[in-house]
């Protein structure tokens, strides 16, 4: 039986990637051309990517679930972690490029603040923050994590071990809240 609505979870949806695309397009002026190599991966690379992306989440979904017994988490994580590459499209257009200018610190605080005060659902805030970051832990290569700041580049894989916490610990918070919201 579902005794909740999951409207704050599809607007949750619709203003996380519009905050992804806003960041793709302002890290397309706030760039300097010599940081302008994002590219996407190779083509037939992009089905396995992604679906190891959707399996992640559905992973910290189904934790959350078992958390909060609530299903809008299993549906929200997995879409915030595919969301997320939406920040490729200039490069899928033909457009020149930072590397991945969504995949940034200074991105995923926004979309907690905004998701916490336009939403107010704290627990969506850190379901939010649990697929980002495990995103970032599937992802290998560059990033920069002060975009649309600083396009200074960094490995991803030097921090897949804070990554995967992050992503652990606040999908653990999202069900504890969740548990408490829908009680
Ligand atoms: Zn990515």
């Amino acid at each position: 039986m579902i005794r909740y609505s999951f409207t704050p979870v599809i607007q949750t949806m619709v203003l996380y990637a519009s905050l992804v695309l806003l960041f793709a397009v302002v890290s397309l002026y706030a760039s300097p051309p010599a940081s302008q190599t994002g590219t996407l991966r190779a083509l037939p690379t992009i089905p396995s990517h992604v679906l190891e992306l959707v399996g992640g989440g559905v992973v910290l979904g189904l934790l959350v679930y078992a958390i909060s017994r609530r299903l809008d988490f299993v549906l929200l994580i997995p879409s915030v972690v595919v969301l997320t590459d939406l920040d490729h499209l200039p490069a899928a257009l033909g457009l020149a490029q930072p590397i991945r200018p969504a995949h940034s610190i200074i991105f995923i605080v926004t979309a907690f603040i905004l998701v916490a005060t336009i939403i107010k659902r704290l627990d969506l805030s850190f379901a939010v923050m649990s697929g980002f970051f495990i995103h970032l832990s599937i992802d290998t290569g560059q990033f920069p994590p002060f975009s649309p700041l600083s396009f200074q580049y960094y490995q991803l894989g030097s921090y897949l071990g804070i990554f995967v916490v992050l992503a652990v610990a606040s999908a653990l918070v999202a069900g504890y809240l969740g548990r408490r919201t829908s009680k």
